[in-house]
């Protein structure tokens, strides 16, 4: 099966030597793969703001892969977000991810100049109209500090109007709450495409932890399922691709319009799912 859309995976900045060696190999076994982007994640606050730079300049020196940061705005002021803005276009960067981000616990709950992520895709647009495609999150299992979920759908609407061209949503393991969250969105005018992002199942430990903090419902039986496998890693990893080949299956037959892989910087799972989907194929077509 051959499948058109947008296909592109997600890093984040190696924080030692060492985790930038595993990422180059990373970079070695993935690229070549020729998703439509690869996007590169920031520590809101400012935690790793110069990571991200520098592994944006990386990807794009490297590469022939378009590159889109990330670019958060909680506790950023509008002088430092013209800053990044004008270095990634100096860099040719033509995308980025826009959101509000997390302030680091420790950092007060001050928000800065920019309260929501609609106000940065706003100030993105006033201050380079349309250089960058702007994409934003979308949570079809609502975000954890959403009043309720029709809040939520309004504050995403807001958010598309205010000028992105396309959602990356946060990880899910229910395929219903992505087309209905979906259709839910169409039916209040938005029109432009919302791309699963799919969380490979390789480390149950740091899944339940992820899960919890962003608000991604973990189903009863997955977890219990997961549970089983205790230290038997290799069965955990084939049980895991499984699942999230099932369920990219499903949202991609149910008319999803691409996928993005959470990579968690790793090849192996990112890889064995491209292949499993045929996704190479598209590369071939599309070139
Ligand atoms: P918003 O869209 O601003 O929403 C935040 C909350 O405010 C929601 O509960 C929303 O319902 C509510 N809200 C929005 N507007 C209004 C309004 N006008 N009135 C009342 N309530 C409102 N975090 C990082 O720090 N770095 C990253 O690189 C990063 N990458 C991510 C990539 C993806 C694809 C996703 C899905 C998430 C990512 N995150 C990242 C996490 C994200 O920053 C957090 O989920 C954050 O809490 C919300 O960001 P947002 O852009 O969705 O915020």
């Amino acid at each position: 099966m051959s499948h058109n859309g947008s296909f592109s995976f997600e890093f984040f900045p190696p924080r030692s030597e060492e985790a930038a060696a595993r990422f180059a190999q990373t970079r070695r076994a993935l690229l070549p793969l020729q998703p439509d982007y690869v996007s590169v994640t920031f520590g809101a606050g400012g935690s790793t703001r110069d990571l991200t730079l520098d592994t944006v300049t990386t990807l794009a020196r490297e590469g022939d892969v378009p590159v889109a940061p990330h670019i958060s705005c909680i506790g950023a002021t509008a002088t430092s977000l013209r800053e990044l803005l004008d270095a990634y276009r100096s860099l040719g960067i033509r995308r980025l991810v826009a959101l509000r981000g997390d302030l680091p616990s420790g950092m007060g709950d001050a928000p800065g100049e920019f309260r929501y992520a609609s106000d940065l895709v706003a100030f993105i647009r006033r201050e380079t109209g349309d250089w960058f495609h702007l994409e934003v999150a979308a949570y079809p299992e609502v975000h954890p500090q959403a009043r309720s979920a029709r809040a939520d759908l309004d504050a995403f609407v807001r958010k598309v109007r205010a000028g992105a061209d396309g959602a990356i949503t946060q990880y899910f393991f229910n395929a219903d709450a992505y087309f209905r969250f979906r259709d839910a969105a169409a039916a209040a005018g938005v029109a432009v495409p919302i791309i699963p992002g799919v969380m490979p199942i390789t480390n149950y430990t740091q899944l339940a932890r992820f899960s919890a903090t962003c608000g991604a419902e973990i189903p009863r039986w997955l977890a219990r399922r997961l549970e089983d496998f205790g230290d038997d890693l290799d069965g955990l990893r084939a049980f895991g691709l499984d699942v999230t080949l099932a369920l990219s299956r499903r949202l991609l037959d149910g008319g999803a319009p691409g996928l993005h892989f959470y990579t968690l910087n790793r090849a192996e799972p990112t890889a064995t799912l491209w292949q499993a989907l045929d996704l190479d194929r598209r590369a071939e077509g599309a070139g």
